[in-house]
């Protein structure tokens, strides 16, 4: 039976892009750098994630992804990168000031508060968690936040979740699950601390070869009922039921 629920933010319980689209557009503005188009912003992201994966397998520190992605995007646009810095610790305040729940997450967390533990595990800066954490509201639902920056390891490295395992006095590792947006983190993540994954997946993706995704989920909203079901045993059978995707 699952008692535990680790949860990813951004793209998961949060639509990180719209927040993300959001922020770049009033900064430029706030910064005097002119329309950031739908394609720069297209282009961002993709520098975004690309930097984001380099700090999953610690090919870079935080700090060298938080400004190095700026500093490339900045050059491919022809704006001076020397305002990075400034641009960057804005941009992380910015980023909480757009809240907009996936699915209907904030009513999932509730519905879910009493039955299971429920904590945050995310690799985002304490400054945009925190605000966001606090805003959206679910922060106060939650058992717990477990912030990468905070524990000094990122997702999906065993010894983030060894740090989060131990915070929360977890004994039972198969009564754990995280889900998550990214298999490269959440899922990953989850292979390497041996505890069950759920991948949130709208998008209705095939699983790629190489990741064990024991539960895939196309809307939060399904999760009471896979919860129900799963702890009315049959696990291999709910996983079918709820997979809603090719496997
Ligand atoms: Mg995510």
């Amino acid at each position: 039976m699952i008692r535990t629920i680790l949860w990813d933010v951004d793209g998961t319980l949060l639509d990180f892009h719209a927040a993300e689209r959001a922020a770049i557009r009033t900064l430029f503005t706030a910064f005097g750098l002119g329309v950031c188009t739908d394609a720069m912003l297209a282009r961002y992201s993709e520098i975004n994630v690309g930097f984001w994966q380099r700090l999953e397998r610690d090919e870079l520190s935080r700090a060298q992804v938080l400004t190095g992605r700026f500093e490339q995007f900045f050059r491919e646009i022809g704006v001076d990168p020397q305002i990075v810095p400034a641009f960057n610790a804005q941009y992380q305040q910015a980023l909480g000031d757009t809240i907009v729940y996936r699915d209907d997450s904030l009513n999932v967390v509730k519905a879910l508060r009493g039955r299971v533990q429920q904590y945050v595990v995310s690799n985002g800066t304490i400054a945009a968690q925190t605000k966001k954490l606090e805003r959206s509201k679910l922060g106060a639902l939650m058992d717990g936040v477990f912030l990468s920056e905070r524990l000094g390891v990122e997702k999906p490295n065993a010894s983030f979740f060894e740090k989060v395992f131990s915070g929360i006095r977890a004994n039972d590792l198969s009564t754990i699950m995280i889900v998550g947006d990214s298999l490269t983190s959440d899922i990953q993540g989850g292979m390497n601390a041996g505890i069950r994954t759920c991948w949130y997946n709208p998008g209705k993706a095939p699983v790629p070869d190489g990741y064990r995704v024991d539960y895939s989920l196309s809307d939060l909203r399904a999760l009471p009922d896979l919860l129900d079901a799963e702890g009315a045993g049959g696990r291999r059978d709910v996983a079918e039921q709820w997979a809603t995707c090719p496997r």
